[in-house]
């Protein structure tokens, strides 16, 4: 299972060495969560399986627009991704035995899908969380990847201040910042992180609990 097929998914893929792949979760159809899509078409070569591409209801329309001739029935498979599309909206879903709580969170003009599996929550393109989602997931994360652009504010992405606020309000225990922006320096802003939290890079990997 992965979350969004950006650009550079096909790169990644081969980079982790991901040979089979059952799962996608959307957490929002901007360009660079998404249009790595295509690449999705040769996992079908192997295991003759689709990908099951889960998106928010409020995402599928936009899509299936978008990579339209995914979606037509051709006759030919061999020129396009092997998928079904399954909306998910509040309700918890189950892929691979563990339940996923979906919730969402102001981007912009949009609302990006974040994700709670047990006791691991990934939030990318976010503003901010409401009060209410605080106080639902709050005590009940130990480690959360979230994304967090740059230092000082951003319109629509929450800054490395307030994603790590965000990670203390939720009392989360081991952090991981993503989607990081070019202005900032691993070896020289890493230090200035609150204990617990951390900067992500390509192919980092940790564990994590997925039960209730
Ligand atoms: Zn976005």
């Amino acid at each position: 299972m992965v979350i969004d097929t950006g650009p550079d998914f096909r790169a990644q893929m081969l980079k982790a060495g991901v040979r089979k792949l059952e799962h996608v979760l959307y957490t929002h159809t901007h360009a660079d969560h998404c249009h790595g899509f295509d690449d999705l078409r040769a996992f079908y070569f192997r295991d003759h399986r689709s990908v099951t591409c889960y998106a928010a209801t409020r995402h599928a329309m936009e899509l299936r627009q978008k990579f339209a001739y995914v979606f037509h029935d051709t006759g030919y498979i061999g020129t396009k991704p092997q998928v079904t599309l399954s909306e998910f909206d509040q309700k918890p879903f189950s892929v691979l035995g563990l339940e996923i709580e979906p919730a969402y969170a102001v981007h912009g003009n949009v609302q990006s899908a974040v994700f709670r599996l047990g006791r691991f929550a990934y939030a990318t393109d976010f503003k901010l969380f409401s009060p209410a989602l605080i106080a639902r997931w709050r005590g009940k994360i130990d480690t959360m990847v979230a994304s967090g652009i740059r230092y000082g504010e951003h319109p629509t992405h929450s800054c490395i201040q307030e994603t790590t606020a965000l990670m203390a309000a939720l009392q989360v225990k081991t952090g991981y910042i993503t989607h990081i922006s070019h202005e900032i320096m691993h070896a020289r802003d890493e230090v200035d992180l609150p204990v617990g939290v951390h900067l992500g890079y390509d192919g980092l990997s940790f564990g994590v609990e997925l039960g209730p």
